[in-house]
């Protein structure tokens, strides 16, 4: 706590003497004495209120134990009136507002961990002080994260995380990171829980928090791979595609954008047309025409309805670009591109 004056004007106050020049007339002053926190302008409480009577005339200054004490009560009543003092408490009232809201808010996060461990589902996070569960942990390396990889009669199995942290924030920082992403980061060893000994694990503060993605993401971040659920995949360029397409639903998020990028090339490379004209809306988003019309070419050619009306458009941008050799190209394939309508006469 710092401290810092206030001052408050009272007026004036007459039939008094001034011991110097004998004027009856003396200017009320209120000096507050108030502690503050990191900011001046918010004061926490006031520590000590003073009365200081200035003569008008001469400015000298009355010494207060020569008023009669009524008067003195009286002054200073009418002077620190309570809506002047009520600003005096402002960051005590905001800090108890927080205190509440804090309060507020993890009273609902627990609400929430207990519904989780009571109905668990697949993919639920879990935050661990590992240390609780077994003892054979490295010093002060308590903490890792778990998650439900099947709910069968009753049990909960649970996978760890393969790193163990310090602090429990440390958690939430490799799901924000979006590390979790990655199924390597999980260990393959599964252990299984009742429901009962899960919540007994709540209890004693072994489970600090269970937490459920919504749309496959947690704190902002894609947690899940959504592709491995419930999909098989012909082909690894197209579960590759479905990765960058599980990236861009939450493509405001830089790094998000940049492992989208990263899928739909390698989806691109290994020739999934679907991929190749993802990949080439974002370069044209990024403004990178040519790199798009090299993979919507590529997609053309395999008879992508989308990537060839595309490229019609975006060709109509780029110096160079001939829109009569590439429907040369594409009749001369099978495809009959002369309306607007794609035909595939050609798989
Ligand atoms: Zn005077």
């Amino acid at each position: 706590m710092e401290y810092s004056y206030f001052t408050l004007n009272g007026g004036q106050v007459g039939n008094l003497a001034c011991e110097h020049c004998n004027f009856d007339q003396f200017n009320i002053k209120g000096k507050i004495k108030y502690a503050f926190l990191f900011l001046e302008s918010i004061p926490f409480f006031p520590l000590k209120k003073k009365i200081i009577l200035s003569c008008v005339k001469c400015h000298n200054i009355l010494n207060n134990s020569s008023i009669d004490s009524g008067l003195y009560k009286s002054i200073k009543k009418n002077t620190f009136k309570f809506h002047f003092m009520f600003p005096m408490y402002t960051g005590l009232f905001l800090s108890v507002l927080a205190l509440v809201y804090w309060q507020y808010v993890k009273y609902q996060e627990n609400l929430l961990t207990q519904a989780h461990i009571q109905s668990p589902r697949k993919h639920d996070f879990y935050f661990i002080n590992y240390h609780k569960i077994n003892k054979n942990t490295r010093p002060n390396q308590h903490y890792r994260l778990g998650k439900v990889v099947s709910v069968n009669n009753g049990l909960v199995s649970l996978i760890y995380g393969g790193f163990t942290y310090t602090k429990s924030s440390s958690l939430i920082r490799d799901v924000q990171g979006g590390m979790t992403y990655d199924s390597r980061y999980f260990n393959a060893d599964e252990h299984s829980f009742t429901i009962e000994q899960l919540q007994n694990l709540y209890n004693d503060d072994a489970i600090l928090a269970v937490r459920r993605p919504i749309n496959n993401r947690l704190y902002g971040n894609v947690v899940i791979d959504s592709i491995s659920i419930n999909k098989s995949y012909r082909t690894l360029a197209e579960m590759y595609n479905d990765k960058g397409l599980a990236f861009m639903t939450y493509s405001h998020i830089e790094s998000n954008l940049d492992n989208a990028y990263k899928y739909f090339i390698k989806s691109s490379e290994n020739g999934f047309s679907k991929g190749q004209v993802n990949l080439s809306k974002l370069y044209l988003g990024a403004g990178e025409i040519n790199k798009a019309l090299y993979w919507l070419d590529k997609a053309s050619i395999q008879g992508n309805a989308v990537a060839i009306k595309l490229y019609i458009e975006n060709c109509k941008t780029v110096n160079g670009c001939e829109k009569s050799i590439f429907i040369n190209k594409l009749t001369e394939i099978g495809y009959d591109v002369s309306s607007n309508e794609v035909n595939f006469n050609k798989k």
